[in-house]
Order: structure tokens, then C-alpha cells, then sequence
């Protein structure tokens, strides 16, 4: 590895990072990354530090799974590469659609489309949905609806539905005919009400009266994170999702979950549709499958929907989309060990215990700091927004967020920074002992802005 200087200089130099503002790198610039085992990363000037982030919400079985890294080295052997499109296949990707088929068996999912990541598994999502209705003699069903503050990744299609104009203003026009209903966040409620069943009956009123303005029949799908992720661990209410899945059936929408961070069990479920109860058309599903060591990701589609395409055989149904990585073999073999992995460990039920062990520790933090001024989170998803004045919300300006962090990663853990929030998504193999360890590290760094 070259030097510190090196790397740090040229990353300022030739290196665009997503995310982040070219002109910041030189003021700001990154930790650099260098080795990571078991749930610690180090970095170039040999820090180590609890990865209380999990890679990016995907490293669910820590650094060191050695199955993943074997079945990686042994299909790099046998088959490095071979396409999925049309007249070819190869066998770690059949035998993973079938081992999806499994998994997502209660959540009625049984084909498996690939891509390279969550991006590509919401654009596939999106396409199909559109398709889906053309297939069933309705092209005219080419609306989406969304939530406000969802994230969806950064294709045309996902940025157009994503709840955050953030992610639009830079590159707009979008997608037209794209809906946001509000989100489910009652820290900072837009509604009449912080109660969150009331909330959520406001939310589903809304989509109803939307759907009567615009037309059912010209809307194709509603898409929703189960969990909201990115924009700040937003845990709706357990009766929404219900509720919109049921006016969905009711008008012929179809309901798309984006579990690109929900599936494989960071909920302390294996699914966040199940941990809701319901039922989506469509799932995009990516980083966890993997555990972060490859990119890949699966679009999976529930029976209704496929039969529809498979009972069809003019060129309606013809899927004239796809990525040069669908399939991955090197991808598919590290999603079967990684699965096998995640199941054998019973991932979902640690996320759930340690989760709960998180949770209670950064209570008790907001009992001692002013700064905290809401905290959320279900498993492995967790979140804190840090606020300059509790009374009226306003939220901790962006330094101080950033000496948090700072002070947090000096004490010996990594967090994410989102706006005013702190985000904990560590691997779900995570111990009490870690939780106390990142809680006091947190401790430390909250401490910094008193
Ligand atoms: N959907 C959700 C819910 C996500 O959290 C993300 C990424 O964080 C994406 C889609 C996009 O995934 P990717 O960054 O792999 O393209």
C-alpha cells in the first residue's frame, strides 16, 4: 500500500466521492479504510474502531466470514465470470434463485431477477411494475406513488420516487408522474398530530383522496421502505404499511417494498414486509446478500405477477432490460454462503437482542444529554437526531454533528452522519459486549458538544 500522504493527497486530487462535494476533500478529507476483521476496521494510521455502521448497512456478518470469502476464491476458480442474458445461464445463480424462492416463500416471492445493487434492484422494480400493467392490458397504470423521505437509491427511476429532493435538485427534470405521500415521522410531524396510528390513518386518507384526484387506473405502483433507512431510521407504525397494502389491492396498485436494508434480517425480522404483516408485488432487495463482499443484489416477484408475464407470449412480456453483472456467478456464490451463513447464525433473532440492548442504552444517553432530542430505531437499524435547542427541534448545526462523529471514532467507533442524525447499523454478529463498547464511545462523543 502506498504511503498516508499519498493516498490522502490523491484521493483530494482524482477521486469523486459519492455523496460528498469534490471541493470538500482537501478540508475534510476521508478516513482511509485499510483492513477490517470481525466487527473493527483500521485505518491507515492503524486506528481501530468498532464499525458501528456495518460497512453501509451490509456487512451483516462482520468482516471475517470465512464461508463467504471461501465460496468467493473457489467460484473466482471455477467460473469467474459468464452472462445471464438470453441462451445462457450459469449454476450458482440457479441454485440462488431457488434458495431465494425459499427464503422469501412467506413473503410470496419466488422469482428472482439480478442486478449489481440496490439502485438497479429498485430501477427493475419500477420497469416491471410499469410492464406488469402493460402485460395486463392497462398501459395507461404508469403513475408511482412513494413516501416522503424514503430513499431509493440514485437511478432516474429510484431518484424520481425518493422522498428527499436532496437527491433530485442536481439532476432534474425527473420521472414525471411521481407522488409523495408524507412521511411517517412524528419528531417532526407535518400533520395535525404526533401520534403515530393517527399518523398513520392520515397518511393512508391521503393516498386515497390522491388516488381518486389522479385515477387509479393510471397508477402503477406505490414503493416503500419498510423501515425508512436513510432518511433517519423512520420507524412508521405498524398499521401502515396494512393500510396502504390494503387500498393498493383495493385500486390494482401494486406495492413495491425496497428492502435493499431491510431484507436478511437487520429488522430483527428476516423481511420487513413479514415484520408488518403484508404482502408486497415486488421486493428490491441488495446489500446483505452478500454481505457487502460483492455487489450484487435481486429484484424478486411475487407468483401473481409472474405468472402474468409467463402466461403471456407476445412482446409485452418480453423483459428487454438487464445489467452485464445480472447474475453474477462470483455474486451468486457469495449470496449462497452468505445466506446459509446469516440462517445458520440466526442472524435476525441477535439483530432483535442486541437491537433492544442498543435502544435501551441510547434512552438512557438522552437522559443525560440535552443534545439528543429523538431516538429511533427497530434490530440492528437505530437512530439518533441531535438537536442545538430540545424545545424547539432545531437541529445540531453540521460541525458540531461532525465532532460528534469525530469524537465518537476517536473513542472507538465509527457512526454515520445523516443531517442532524447519528446512525447505527453495525453486523447483526454484534455482542453485548460491542453494544456497551459503541455506547460508550457514543458517550465520549456526545459529551464533545455539552
Ligand atoms: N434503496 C434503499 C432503501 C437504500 O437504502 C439504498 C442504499 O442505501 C438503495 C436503494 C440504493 O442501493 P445502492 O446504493 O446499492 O445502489
Amino acid at each position: 500500500m502506498r504511503d498516508t500522504n499519498f493516498l490522502t493527497e490523491n484521493n483530494a486530487r482524482h477521486m469523486w466521492h459519492p455523496m460528498a462535494h469534490p471541493a470538500e476533500m482537501r478540508a475534510h478529507p476521508p478516513r482511509i479504510i485499510a483492513a477490517a476483521q470481525g466487527v473493527e476496521i483500521t485505518d491507515i494510521h492503524g486506528k481501530t474502531a468498532l464499525d458501528g455502521v456495518g460497512g453501509l448497512w451490509n456487512v451483516n456478518l462482520g468482516y471475517s466470514s470465512a464461508p463467504v470469502k471461501q465460496a468467493i476464491a473457489d467460484q473466482l476458480e471455477a467460473l469467474p465470470y459468464y452472462s445471464v442474458f438470453r441462451g445462457t445461464a450459469n449454476a450458482p445463480q440457479i441454485e440462488l434463485s431457488y434458495e431465494l424462492a425459499e427464503w422469501f416463500r412467506e413473503d410470496g416471492l419466488t422469482r428472482a431477477f439480478f442486478t449489481s445493487g440496490g439502485s438497479d434492484s429498485v430501477e427493475t422494480c419500477l420497469r416491471l411494475a410499469r410492464q406488469y400493467h402493460k402485460v395486463n392490458g392497462q398501459p395507461e397504470r404508469t403513475k408511482f406513488f412513494a413516501l416522503k423521505k424514503g430513499y431509493h437509491g440514485t437511478h432516474f427511476g429510484g431518484a424520481s420516487v425518493n422522498g428527499n429532493p436532496a437527491f433530485r435538485r442536481n439532476y432534474a427534470p425527473m420521472l414525471d408522474g411521481v407522488f409523495h405521500l408524507p412521511a411517517p415521522y412524528p419528531y417532526r410531524s407535518t400533520l395535525d398530530t404526533e401520534n403515530p396510528a393517527a399518523m398513520a390513518r392520515i397518511i393512508a386518507r391521503q393516498f386515497e383522496d390522491d388516488i381518486a384526484f389522479q385515477g387509479a387506473d393510471t397508477i402503477a405502483a406505490l414503493i416503500v421502505e419498510p423501515v425508512l433507512g436513510a432518511g433517519g431510521v423512520i420507524v412508521p407504525h405498524p398499521t401502515l404499511l396494512p393500510l396502504l397494502r390494503a387500498i393498493c389491492d383495493r385500486h390494482g396498485i401494486l406495492m413495491i417494498a425496497d428492502e435493499v436494508i431491510t431484507a436478511f434480517g437487520r429488522t430483527g425480522a428476516w423481511t420487513g414486509s413479514r415484520l408488518w404483516g403484508v404482502k408486497p408485488d415486488l421486493m428490491a432487495t441488495a446489500k446483505a446478500i452478500t454481505n457487502g463482499y460483492f455487489p450484487f443484489g435481486a429484484a424478486m416477484i411475487s407468483d401473481r405477477i409472474a405468472q402474468a408475464f409467463e402466461a403471456n407470449s407476445d412482446t409485452r412480456g418480453l423483459i428487454s432490460h438487464g445489467y452485464t453483472y445480472s447474475g453474477h456467478p462470483v455474486g451468486a456464490a457469495a449470496a449462497l454462503a452468505t445466506l446459509a451463513e446469516a440462517k445458520r447464525l440466526n442472524l435476525a433473532a441477535n439483530a432483535a437482542a442486541r437491537g433492544a440492548e442498543l435502544m435501551a442504552g441510547l434512552h438512557a444517553l438522552k437522559s443525560r444529554h440535552a443534545v439528543i432530542g429523538d431516538v429511533r430505531g427497530i434490530g440492528l437499524m437505530c437512530a439518533l437526531e441531535l438537536v442545538s435547542d430540545p424545545e424547539t427541534r432545531t437541529g445540531l448545526g453540521k460541525d458540531k454533528v461532525q465532532t460528534v462523529q469525530d469524537v465518537t471514532y476517536d473513542a472507538g467507533c465509527m457512526v454515520r452522519t445523516s443531517g442532524s442524525n447519528i446512525i447505527f447499523s453495525p453486523p447483526l454478529i454484534i455482542t453485548s459486549d460491542h453494544v456497551a463498547r459503541m455506547l460508550a464511545a457514543l458517550d465520549a462523543g456526545l459529551a464533545a458538544v455539552k
